[in-house]
């Protein structure tokens, strides 16, 4: 299959050794490739950093390769806008996919504060659907404002482990049960056990563990449509990366190491930081004098869900819901 590469404006292709080279033929090989794409103006060298960051931590994550993906066609190129309407001014793609490939936008929305952005996956193939393409869009005040304080690499790397599909392919992996239940929970056996058995949290992810479900949060924090059924449960995971909320620490546990295996991909979990599930005395809820004591949390912007898929001959549906 023969491809044609597109060039955006802005291209890093990054291995799982975190170096940077210009665009590649996409290969048979062993690995897991995450490229981002700059769609309009580049942002900073700290933002992109950020990202390629996420994108080489993702990388040591998940280790196994997963089947090209022919996206779009000569005669019926896939247009990237069609993921998001910001995404104008990327080349329509007619391009094989080796893993995954991230349109990446920063501009300006609505100043500090209100829309952060959005991100998740876009693209995900018939078989095994797991991400082609995702996009990720974000304010430019709001990312300046997180790498002030410290949290911009996070906040990206929670992100971009949106597009991969932690919270955004749940569902149509059938992994979450009770969606919009107050018991709402991702079935998913590793991330399950890990919860349980690795992390000490048996009492709490006994057969599945919690999702969030926008309750026992302090009064006044905003938990939306994007933050509900796509994230762990705030009140019982607190620092972990992939609640819906970031705070000062932000920790990469086991669980979302096999959450990600759960969706199959092949991963590492020794790659995982050091966590534990807090006491129950912690549990009860996210209290006032508790966020007082902590940095603000911030509130993560709702996650895409994927729109298309494609299928082993390169055509691509809408996904009907
Ligand atoms: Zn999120």
């Amino acid at each position: 299959m023969t491809s044609r590469l597109l060039l955006p404006l802005a291209l890093v292709a990054l291995t799982a050794c975190g170096e940077t080279s210009g665009p590649s033929t996409p290969r048979s090989d062993t690995s897991y490739t995450v490229v981002v794409r700059w769609v309009g103006t580049a942002p900073s060298s700290t933002i992109q950093a950020a990202f390629t960051n996420a994108a080489s931590r993702i990388q040591q994550i998940v280790t196994g390769d997963i089947p090209d993906a022919q996206i779009g066609s000569g005669a019926t190129p896939f247009n990237i806008s069609d993921c998001n309407a910001s995404m104008t001014g990327a080349s329509p793609l007619n391009e094989v996919v080796d893993d995954l490939v991230i349109y990446a936008k920063v501009d300006s929305i609505d100043g500090v504060g209100n829309v952060l952005g959005s991100a998740g996956p876009c693209l995900t193939r018939t078989v095994g659907g797991l991400t082609g393409l995702g996009i990720m869009r974000f304010d430019s005040a709001d990312l300046n404002s997180l790498a002030t304080n410290g949290r911009l690499g996070d906040v990206i790397l929670h992100e971009m482990l949106h597009v991969v599909g932690i919270g955004t392919l749940w569902e149509s992996k059938g992994i979450l049960l009770g969606k919009d239940s107050a018991t709402v929970r991702v079935t998913g056996a590793l991330a399950t056990s890990a919860c349980a058995n690795d992390l000490g949290g048996a009492s709490v992810c006994s057969g599945s563990v919690p999702a969030e479900n926008c309750e026992n949060l302090t009064a006044g924090t905003s938990c939306g449509a994007g933050t509900r059924n796509a994230h762990w449960k705030e009140s019982t995971f607190r620092t972990e990366l992939m609640t819906g909320y970031a705070g000062a620490t932000n920790v990469l546990s086991r669980m979302t190491v096999q959450g990600i295996a759960d969706l199959g991909y092949t991963v590492n979990v020794n790659a995982a930081d050091a966590y534990t599930v807090p006491p129950a005395a912690l549990r009860a809820s996210v209290t006032a004098a508790e966020a007082a004591l902590a940095e603000p949390v911030v509130a993560l912007p709702e996650p895409e869900r994927p729109r298309f898929q494609v299928d082993g001959l390169g055509r691509v549906t809408r996904i009907r819901r």
